[in-house]
């Protein structure tokens, strides 16, 4: 029988991009992830590791809004910033796409016709919270109150973040507006729905099935179906979002939870396009058999388990998730990380820090809250780089490397008769990687790291007891099986140390790929020359920590970062030349749909001419003979081969365009000021 590859794509919950990311964002999700993709490609498994970013909804709306920027303008900047800081943590996502972009809104729109056309989809009218303050309708969020389950305070209106619940704005209780305090009121509005009711049955029997899953998540997606579910909208009243594809709702968007699961495939489809394969993601979402592995917060567990499922069922044609590793919270300090109350550790200043990658990868996959909360303590930090990753992992690779350089000339030495102890210590060689392989299968990463250290133990205490330095032809075996532990270990920390990993694969230069099955070999051979040994891990010294405490627990205000995006100084406004000009001539170009050529008269600074988009909105005889208003002092540009020296300007809302005229005649050049 031929074993066919196992198929595997590995998915992480999206990022919302109206912040950066702090270390709870990176060891609740993306590292996690990153670990087991690199696994499942080091056992030869076709795997694809999948991402992007969540830009549509209301926090982006709103946080651009406090701004003073666009909501495209915030996402395009934070964008840029997540992704720099993923690759500089070396999350190897295959692809890391946007929700903004064109292939995820018409996804997620043909996602919603099908569901509709299966009848899972119903009109209702909501009563929606309104702040007439500030002339909105409430975006769940945006409305605070208590909550009616464990009297939390500050509960959401989305869901309560204490107690976990999801909740609706009208359930909470001194319901207030998140962003002026002011009480809503409340007023209808139709929306549509969700029909879990009518997926319950199915999401039980879906859920049971999953014998793999962790208790705790089985018991709280088990716990939603007990309560019963309801229909679910998934409209809102906003603008920055996937508009709703039917008559009647051209004024609202998908709820972002309901278009930001679907980013999972409309990603997959984008890296299938970007290989050059554009039905490949067909082999992970539709083919039976490919297992879908999700990441994520334990707060997105329910959107996870019963949200995403049932729109998936609802759908019919797409692959569920096999596995839902829903990770706790990472603290930090005895305190939960905080932006605004400057509380935690923020990546964007870790990535400045001069600090190698892997010894945050390797204190940060302690941290991933597998099955409780963590904390980062600066005390362990330390501890765990200088007593564990330094003493223990660093030590043997680079006390059994620079001995083949110091007393065998950088080669490998032959081996001279196995005694006891080498035999045993050969066997454990082979065996070492079956269980990290297990631990790592079945997601338990801390775990796998944790028995990699344990290898690296055993490879000190056997090089400890051969005292290889007392006699240098004795030490031949010694040294010969510990170089060949050092290759497996390489094999087995590169999920986890990438970086090192590769770089001790250099230094043992050989030509073997990095790949599992290698793992547990003897492949070294005496005479290999090895290249020379570098240490792999530093020490952090007292200074290096005083150091960082400064730098990376200090978040950077959004303020900061966009500041000045739409100031411009006096010294550049100075600069800009607008003037009145009146039009002489109007001519059609008629190789486009919108353009005129423009000859228009400044006076003193005599004819010159315009190309605008103006075809459609106003005919020649309405703009020849009159005075508008133009910015003069343009870098001359071609269009369709006439030049544009000057630009009339014009007020332009949706697909409105209104020039502007001087409300009295005035000379010809007079320049606006
Ligand atoms: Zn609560
Ligand atoms: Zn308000």
């Amino acid at each position: 029988m031929v074993e066919l590859t196992k198929r595997v794509l590995v998915l992480c919950a999206l990022p919302y991009v109206n912040n950066i990311p702090h270390i709870g964002n990176i060891v609740g999700s993306h590292l996690p992830a990153d670990i087991f993709a690199r696994f499942c490609r080091l056992k030869g498994y076709e795997t694809v590791f999948i991402g992007g970013s969540d830009e549509n909804g209301t926090p982006s709306e709103v946080t651009a809004q406090k701004l003073g920027i666009t909501p495209k303008q915030l996402c395009d900047k934070l964008y840029k910033i997540h992704k720099k800081i993923y690759d500089w943590f070396w999350i190897s996502y295959d692809n890391f796409s946007r929700t903004s972009k064109p292939i995820h809104h018409k996804t997620t729109q043909e996602f919603f016709l099908k569901i509709y056309e299966n009848g899972f989809i119903s009109e209702g009218t909501l009563v929606m919270p309104y702040c007439p303050r500030c002339k909105r309708f409430l975006p769940d969020r945006y409305v605070e109150g208590t909550c009616p389950y464990c009297g939390y305070e500050k509960a959401r209106g989305d869901q309560c973040e204490k107690c976990g619940r999801l909740l609706d704005p009208d359930q909470l209780i001194n319901p207030r507006c998140a962003i002026c305090g002011t009480t809503p009121i409340f007023k209808e509005t139709k929306h549509l729905f969700l029909n879990l009711d009518k997926l319950s049955d199915k999401l039980e029997e879906w859920i049971k099935s999953n014998k793999h899953w962790k208790e705790h998540v089985v018991s709280l997606a088990l716990g939603w179906i007990k309560e019963g579910l309801k229909p679910r909208c998934i409209t809102r009243d906003l603008k920055w979002g996937v508009k709703v594809p039917i008559e009647g709702y051209e004024d609202k968007v998908f709820y972002v939870w309901f278009d930001a699961p679907i980013g999972y495939i409309s990603s997959t489809k984008e890296w299938a396009e970007k290989i050059g394969k554009p039905d490949e993601w067909k082999k992970f979402w539709k083919d039976k058999g490919a297992l879908i592995y999700n990441f994520l917060g334990k707060d997105n567990i329910p959107f996870h388990t019963i949200f995403w499922p049932g729109m998936l069922l609802a759908h019919g044609e797409f692959n569920l998730p096999y596995q839902v590793v829903g990770l706790n919270y990472c603290n930090y300090e005895g305190g939960k990380i905080s932006k605004s109350k400057g509380w935690g550790i923020f990546c964007d200043k870790i990535i400045e820090a001069d600090v190698d990658v892997d010894i945050w990868r390797y204190y940060f996959t302690w941290l991933i809250p597998e099955t409780k909360d963590t904390e980062f303590k600066w005390k362990e930090f330390v501890e765990r780089i200088n007593n564990e990753l330094v003493a223990n992992l660093g030590n043997f690779i680079y006390r059994t490397l620079s001995f083949i350089w110091k007393y065998y000339d950088g080669k490998v030495p032959e081996p001279k008769e196995y005694d006891e102890r080498d035999k045993e210590f050969e066997e454990f060689i082979k065996n070492s990687p079956e269980k990290v392989e297990r631990l790592l299968e079945d997601v338990r990463l801390r775990d796998g790291l944790a028995e990699i250290i344990n290898i690296a133990i055993e490879g000190n205490k056997y090089f400890q007891e051969k005292e290889p330095w007392k006699d240098k032809e004795k030490a031949r075996t010694a040294i010969f099986l510990s170089v060949n532990l050092c290759k497996t270990l390489a094999i087995l920390m590169w999920p986890y140390l990438p970086k090192s990993a590769e770089n001790l694969w250099k230094m043992l230069n050989i030509d073997e790929k990095i790949e599992w099955k290698n793992a547990g070999k003897i492949t070294i051979m005496p005479k290999h020359k090895i290249n020379e040994s570098k240490i792999l891990f530093k020490k952090l010294t007292d200074e290096d920590v005083e150091r960082l405490k400064k730098l990376v627990t200090k978040p950077t205000p959004l303020e900061e970062i966009f500041g000045g995006e739409n100031v411009i100084s006096f010294d550049e406004w100075k600069k800009v030349d607008i003037r009145v000009g009146k039009v002489l001539k109007v001519e059609d170009m008629p190789q486009t749909k919108k353009l005129y050529k423009l000859q228009v008269d400044f006076g003193e600074l005599g004819v010159k001419q315009a190309v605008s988009g103006l075809k459609g909105y106003y005919k020649p005889e309405e703009l020849e003979g009159k005075q508008f208003v133009f910015l003069v002092n343009l870098e001359p540009k071609k269009f369709f081969g006439e030049t544009a020296e000057v630009m009339i300007l014009a007020a332009v809302k949706d697909d409105k365009v209104v020039l502007i005229k001087p409300e009295r005649e005035i000379e010809n050049g007079a320049r606006i000021e």
